[in-house]
């Protein structure tokens, strides 16, 4: 049976969803806030869209229930994405840690293959088309309401037999997704997780992470919340004017945003080990070694060759520890100072920064209410979720978007 179906949002989950609508041979419409489709997809990995990853599977996503992925993936794989895109004539090209990407380099092949796609299936697209408010329509069967209204800003309402909600979540709002989703979702009886910003740099009271602005290291970040250790990675770490970025940053931004998402004033320390190949012990024998070897080095210098230089004496400075003082005059009890410094430096997080530079939203419709086999709202017949709209959020390294991908495929799919 053919239905009308209106898709809200033209990301990727939003066209994926209207292909999959369009191919089962349904009449699909997309709406679409912007003056163009995949804004945000424009501006993934740096440009140039990890669109997935070779390796997949539910332990690569978070959200309240994760394995909600699981049925998800299982109707629609990372191969099945890569053979899909394949069949639109995009060819795809593997780096490290089994990111794909496409040969072109350039994310706006991928938007270009899915518009040809859209264009060959007929679907309609409407641009500059905010909607302002999904609704039942009055028409019933068997007393369930069976049809809904669309209604833009410029109070247009169009009549669909089914609707797919694929607006994105809150990050880079300067892409359309300014969270809409989350209040059409709710308006239909949905509940919402709250959503916070993932992926992104911190924060920090100190002066040190100013002056260090610009230096990126390999370091190991704990992060303490009420002094209890809750996340561990290793990574690069870049000081930054405001505080702390690049991937250990991003990676551990999930878990102190989620913190800070309930408690704003939640203790919240973010330490750092500059040197996370040597142990403690080895690495006191070390700078007793180098101190021996140069007594007449600064204090301070004792590292230079093993770091950025500027990086001991600016921590050293701010410690009231004397970089320029001798070394050989340097007492055993400040020597284990440095190194209890070097190895657990603890900085304290003041917040995350924004949702305007937070790549994920983690949060949104709670997939208690919506059926993994269809990605149909379980409260609203006929109602459907994909993509970041939902309470999934995934790693990065192509997991976002094969979200996208998988449960747009799904939704449109089980219409
Ligand atoms: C800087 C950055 C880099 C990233 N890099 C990667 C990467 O390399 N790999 C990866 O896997 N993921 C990456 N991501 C994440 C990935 O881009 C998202 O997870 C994915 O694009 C989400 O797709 P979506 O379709 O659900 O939402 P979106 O792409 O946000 O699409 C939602 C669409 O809905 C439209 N819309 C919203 N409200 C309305 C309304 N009321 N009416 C009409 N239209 C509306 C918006 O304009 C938008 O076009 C990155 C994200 C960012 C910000």
């Amino acid at each position: 049976m053919s239905y009308k179906v209106a898709v809200i949002g033209g990301g990727a989950a939003g066209m994926m969803a209207a292909i999959a609508a369009a191919r089962k041979g349904h009449v699909v419409t997309v709406f679409e806030k912007n003056e163009k489709l995949g804004k945000k997809i424009l501006l993934t990995g740096n440009g140039r869209c990890n669109i997935t990853n070779t390796t997949i599977n539910w332990h690569n996503y978070r959200g309240t229930n994760p394995k909600f992925t699981a049925s998800v993936l299982a109707q629609h794989s990372n191969n099945d994405t890569i053979q899909f895109f394949k069949d639109l004539g995009l060819v795809l090209v593997e780096e490290d840690r089994g990111r794909l990407f496409p040969r072109s380099n350039q994310a706006q092949s991928v938007i270009d293959v899915l518009e040809e796609e859209l264009d060959r299936l007929e679907v309609e697209i409407f641009y500059n088309q905010k909607i302002r408010r999904i609704a039942y329509s009055e028409q019933q069967t068997d007393n369930r309401k069976t049809g809904f209204e669309i209604i833009t800003y410029q109070n247009k309402k169009h009549h669909f037999d089914k609707v797919i909600i694929a607006t994105g979540g809150k990050s880079y709002p300067q892409t359309g997704s300014t969270g809409d989703g989350y209040r059409f979702a709710q308006q239909l009886g949905h509940k919402i997780i709250q959503p916070f910003p993932v992926s992104v740099p911190f924060r920090i009271q100190s002066p040190v992470c100013n002056k260090l602005q610009g230096i990126k290291i390999d370091a190991t970040v704990k992060v303490y919340h009420d002094n209890e250790k809750v996340f561990e990675v290793t990574d690069e770490v870049l000081f930054t004017h405001l505080g702390l970025s690049a991937p250990a940053i991003l990676e551990s931004s999930r878990e102190v945003s989620s913190i800070l998402s309930k408690d704003q004033n939640a203790k919240v320390i973010c330490s750092l080990n500059l040197f996370p190949e040597y142990s403690e012990d080895q690495l006191y024998k070390l700078l007793k070694g180098r101190i021996a070897s140069h007594p007449d080095r600064a204090l301070g210098n004792q590292f230079t060759g093993m770091l950025p230089k500027k990086v001991i004496p600016t921590i050293l400075k701010y410690e009231n520890i004397d970089p320029e003082e001798k070394s050989q005059q340097t007492s055993n009890t400040t020597i284990h100072k440095i190194i209890k410094l070097v190895t657990d430096y603890r900085l304290p997080v003041a917040e995350v920064l924004g949702w305007e530079v937070a790549q994920f939203t983690a949060g949104g419709v709670d997939v208690k209410e919506i059926d993994s086999r269809t990605m149909e709202s379980r409260i609203v017949p006929g109602l459907y979720f994909c993509g970041e709209v939902v309470d999934i959020d995934g790693q990065s390294g192509g997991f976002n978007l094969q979200w996208a991908w998988s449960s747009g495929w799904v939704a449109g799919n089980g219409c």
